[in-house]
């Protein structure tokens, strides 16, 4: 699995409240599936986000407080799906 950082997409989101950077789940094979699920539950149409190379803006904290590592530095969210063991 990948956990990669993404955000509703301004015409998307109505209002800058709604775009809070979520933690999404990837399956690990690569294939974009229908509906992408965040760390907090919220579920996405993959069209209506744009992932991010690095944590930006405002987070979702229920996604950060269910990231793996807890609540230390944000740069250990982004899991590799290259990592052994995914
Ligand atoms: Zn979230």
């Amino acid at each position: 699995m990948t956990l990669v950082f993404a955000r509703l997409l301004r015409e998307h989101a109505r209002g800058e409240s709604e775009r809070v950077v979520h933690l999404i789940r990837l399956p690990g094979d690569g294939v974009i599936p229908s509906h992408l699920a965040a760390q907090c539950g919220a579920r996405f149409e993959p069209y209506v986000l744009e992932s991010l190379p690095r944590p930006g803006g405002a987070p979702c904290v229920p996604c950060l407080a269910a990231a793996p590592g807890g609540d230390s530095s944000a740069d250990q969210f982004i899991i590799s799906s290259n990592m052994p063991g995914s």
